[in-house]
């Protein structure tokens, strides 16, 4: 065994520690054994539990012309990272995924015509989530009948936008933080409304008062700016890969649909619209149609 190949045996397995959180580097396992000679594949994330986000970056020495993931039956194009010859996926362990070994296979089209097929098993850990027991106006419990229509038309906008595949990386360095406030670790919480229990938690709650600037979490497209029944006004941003973030409850919408923000741009003001308790931003998070926990976004440097 050459001394490059050993040394690349003794770099397989690399740990970081991130100032946010804790992510892991490392090569996956080459399906035909031939080593890591015209390309390496990162697999990024915070942990591997329900709500995490994983990011899959690909660096090609050789020059690739296509770079696709296969997760959960799903195939997922890469696009072009920030850096040149870099390419990315974000991959969501969506809130109710099952504990369990699931496979991630990244694929690669060279430009002299060879492939290579580059697998990796994750084993995803279970998270404990709280309930909480919340009282609001009975309205947002159940619905009265005139707007029942409104918010089945809603649910499928939601799901329109979320369908979107924007095969281009908008997003500049990492996420940050949309307000100033008492930011609530409450992803997840099994919600119990006026004794009922409801959808869990997708998001996270920062305390602020009324009026406080929310700041786009990092640049991309606007693709909702409206007033929704329960999420009150209600921003989407599309940063690209399957990647969106979401403002709710806001009292003043700054942007409209189809306008491009950058990362920090004050974008909207706290409120209290919608089914609230009070005034707050709910910040959400979706890739690829999976709910994540936003601090697994931030912890991505
Ligand atoms: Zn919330």
């Amino acid at each position: 065994m050459g001394i490059i190949k050993r040394m690349r045996k003794i770099i397989l397995f690399k740990i970081v520690f991130f100032i946010a959180g804790f992510s892991c580097l490392f090569s996956l396992q080459d399906t035909d054994g031939s080593g890591f000679a015209d390309s390496d594949v990162t697999l990024d994330f915070r942990s591997l539990q329900q709500g995490d986000i994983v990011r899959v970056s690909v660096e090609g020495k050789g020059i690739i012309r296509k770079a696709e993931v296969l997760f959960l039956g799903e195939t997922y194009i890469m696009g072009r990272g920030e850096e040149s010859g870099h390419w990315l996926a974000f991959l969501g362990l969506d809130l109710g995924i099952k504990s369990g070994t699931y496979t991630i296979e990244v694929s690669l089209l060279f430009n002299d015509g060879h492939h290579r097929n580059i697998r990796r098993e994750i084993l995803v850990k279970n998270r404990e989530f709280t309930t909480k027991k919340l009282w609001v106006e009975q309205d947002y419990v159940t619905p009265p009948q005139d707007a029942l229509d409104r918010i089945q038309w809603e649910s499928e906008l939601l799901g329109q936008i979320y369908d979107i595949f924007t095969l281009q990386w908008y997003g500049e360095g990492p996420f940050i933080i949309p307000s100033d406030g008492e930011p609530n670790d409450n992803f997840g919480e099994r919600r119990i409304f006026n004794n009922e229990p409801r959808s869990p938690h997708s998001g996270v709650d920062i305390s602020s008062p009324h009026g406080t600037p929310v700041k786009a979490s990092n640049s991309g497209r606007v693709v909702l700016a409206k007033n929704l029944y329960f999420a009150g006004n209600t921003i989407i941003l599309d940063h690209g890969l399957g990647v969106f973030t979401s403002y709710l409850h806001i009292s003043n919408i700054l942007v409209e649909r189809g306008e491009m923000v950058r990362k920090g741009d004050i974008i909207g003001e706290v409120g209290a619209t919608g089914r609230v308790t009070g005034p707050h931003l709910h910040w959400g998070v979706k890739v690829s149609g999976s709910r994540i926990d936003p601090y697994s976004l931030l912890s991505l440097n």
